[in-house]
Order: C-alpha cells, then sequence, then structure tokens
C-alpha cells in the first residue's frame, strides 16, 4: 500500500498509483477552461478529459522505462503519477552504459510512438493536413482534441530529452559520455551541464516565462542528488557489508515493555534496534527510533516491544557489496538490518553506520 496514493491497476506485476494530489490538479484545470469558457460545464469536462489523456500517454512513458528495465533485470515496483509527472520506483539504473541509454531513451520513444499513431490517425484517416491541425489550437474543442494530444506527447518526449537530471536525456548523456570515460566523471559531467541548463532556465524565466524558474529549480537539485548520489555508490564500490558490521549493539525482546526501548535511546549512542526472540538467535523485529515515538503517544510505555516492532525488515549477508546493501536499505525505508552467515546472527549494519564510512571516506 502506498501513502496517500489510489491504486489504479497492474501491468507486468508493477503496480499503478495515483497521489491524491493529482485530484487537485484536476478540479483546477476543470475550473480553468470551465471559467474561461464562460461558464460551460462541457469545456471545462473536455479539460479534465485531456489531462486525463496526457496522464495515460505519461504512464505509457513510465512503462516504458519499467518494461524496457525488466529486460536488463531491474525491477520496477511501482509507478506513482503526481501532477508534475509519473515516477517509476526502479531499484537502481542498469550501469552498462548502452543498458541505460536504452532504458532511458524508451520513455520518451513511447511519447514519440503514440505521437506518431496519432499523426497517421489524423492525417490519413481524418484526411487533416499540418495547417489544418494546427489552425486553432490555442482553444481545446472536441474537433482538435486528437491533435492537441499529438503535440502534447511531442513536447512531452523532447522535453524529456533535455540533457539535464532527473530528465531522462540526463541519463541519455551520462550513457554517452560513460561510453568513453569512468561512470563517476561521466555523471560530474552530466550533472554539471545539468546545473549550467538550470541555471539558464532560471535565467529566461524570469524575462519569458515563470514555469521556467520551477523547471530551472527542479533541474538543479536534480542534478545535485544524482552527483551526490553517484560520488556514494563510487565510494562504497569495492567494500562489502563486513567492512561496516557492528558485532556490539542493542538488543530488545519482544515482550519487554516499550519503556526498555526509550531507556536504550535515551542512553546510549544506537537509534535504530533489532529485536531478538526468547532463544536470543534469530531476530524477530526491527524497532526504529520514530517506531518508538509513535507507540509511546498511541500505547503508552507500558506496551509490548512486540507491537511496536516491524516484522518486515532485510537480512544482509557479509560478504554483499556494500552499494548493494545500502540500496537495498533504502529501497525497503529501513534503517538498519541484521547481519546472518551460515544461518547465524553476527551483528547488524545501520544507514548512519554506513553514513558514518562515508564521512571518514572523506565523501
Ligand atoms: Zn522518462
Amino acid at each position: 500500500m502506498e501513502k496517500g496514493a489510489l491504486f489504479i491497476g497492474r501491468v507486468s506485476g508493477i503496480r499503478i498509483y495515483i497521489h491524491w494530489t493529482f485530484a487537485i490538479l484536476l478540479v483546477w484545470i476543470f475550473l480553468v477552461y470551465y471559467g474561461q469558457s464562460g461558464g460551460d460545464m462541457q469545456q471545462g469536462l473536455l479539460g479534465g478529459l485531456f489531462i486525463l489523456a496526457l496522464f495515460a500517454c505519461v504512464t505509457l512513458h513510465e512503462l516504458g522505462h519499467a518494461l524496457m528495465g525488466k529486460r536488463f533485470k531491474v525491477e520496477t515496483e511501482k509507478i506513482t503519477l503526481y501532477p508534475i509527472g509519473g515516477v517509476a520506483s526502479m531499484s537502481k539504473m542498469p550501469e552498462k552504459p548502452v543498458q541505460e541509454l536504452l532504458v532511458a531513451l524508451a520513455g520518451p520513444a513511447v511519447n514519440i510512438v503514440i505521437g506518431g499513431l496519432l499523426w497517421l490517425y489524423l492525417t490519413q484517416v481524418k484526411g487533416l493536413s499540418l495547417s489544418g491541425m494546427t489552425a486553432d489550437l490555442s482553444t481545446l474543442s472536441p474537433q482538435n482534441f486528437l491533435a492537441q494530444l499529438m503535440f502534447a506527447n511531442f513536447i512531452l518526449a523532447i522535453f524529456n530529452l533535455i540533457p539535464a537530471f532527473p530528465m531522462d536525456g540526463g541519463r541519455v548523456f551520462r550513457a554517452l559520455l560513460s561510453m568513453g570515460m569512468e561512470r563517476p566523471q561521466a555523471t560530474r559531467w552530466a550533472a554539471s551541464l545539468g546545473q549550467v541548463l538550470a541555471v539558464g532556465f532560471v535565467f529566461l524565466g524570469f524575462f519569458y516565462n515563470f514555469w521556467l524558474v520551477f523547471i530551472g529549480i527542479f533541474i538543479y537539485l536534480g542534478a545535485t542528488a544524482e552527483a551526490y548520489q553517484e560520488t556514494t555508490t563510487s565510494a562504497l564500490k569495492g567494500y562489502t557489508v563486513r567492512d561496516v558490521l557492528m558485532s556490539s549493539y542493542q538488543v530488545l525482546y519482544p515482550s519487554q515493555p516499550l519503556q526498555a526501548a526509550v531507556d536504550l535511546l535515551l542512553n546510549g549512542q544506537d537509534k535504530e534496534f533489532i529485536v531478538l526472540d526468547l532463544a536470543g538467535e534469530q531476530v524477530v523485529g526491527i524497532l526504529t527510533r520514530d517506531d518508538i515515538i509513535r507507540h509511546l503517544a498511541e500505547a503508552g510505555r507500558e506496551a509490548p516491544i512486540s507491537e511496536a516492532m516491524r516484522r518486515r525488515f532485510i537480512t544482509l549477508a557479509p560478504d554483499q557489496p556494500l552499494e548493494e546493501a545500502m540500496q537495498a536499505l533504502v529501497a525497503n525505508r529501513t534503517p538498519i538490518a541484521p547481519v546472518y552467515e551460515n544461518g547465524q546472527l553476527i551483528g547488524v549494519v545501520d544507514m548512519e553506520n554506513i553514513q558514518e564510512f562515508l564521512m571518514v571516506k572523506g565523501v
């Protein structure tokens, strides 16, 4: 289940959600079209319908990435539609340049195909010429609905190919660069280009269209985040879980009251804990600082830990690459994981640990 998002369907194992804020966009578009037409209900509904059709195309775009990723064993857990666009939650991006290139291009390619099909339909079946299609695009009407959708798909494809993170074009650019240089360097170059373009957008935005300012900020943040993530990943390369393993750590038991967890939280360094069975051998859950605080408010300090702990957690192996372990922790939104070797619990790894490790390495 996804918080604040409505499940709308599943395509080859990928769950598709629509975020609640999308409703605001729909209502807003309805009101804009309703208002502009002087209170024409039909015009308002047509505007809403257009947004729905457009987001169906955005969904297909994201599915393009996801299904291409699947060919390279990159799993996509879900696709969430936000008012600003769709987000495919992929476990990672393939690191082989050619594969990354194909995954990044698959999205815009879908929009070009949709636009192309609409073009064929409008010219061959409807017998329209280009000038006929562009004649009256200023207002949306049932007559130009499909032509508008066609242009929107072409614009989506072009916009996404802007060579800046987090747009697909940023990944395309990085993939092309990594064919001739190391990936971290390629990422730095791609991120720098993104930042330069972002500043350009903001600058142009002040003169022409204020939306460009927002797009610029969005791209700047995306480029910066991508550069940071790549530095992190490459810094973790070559290390395994064993390198950050903590073999001394605090443990809790399911039957203990929450107060025991509060005591550990207040008296020690640890913020995340594992919960062991009574024999003290197997992990039965994990308890984070957030879990503790939330359940304190709801159930009080006498409530047993078994009620507050999470039963879903991941386990790691000591020889697993550190990079992979970090991805798993992030993807599962768990800040701590027990480490097992030959069925024996040998320690724990938490996010803070990994971050300290990075800090020591000067990242
Ligand atoms: Zn895309």
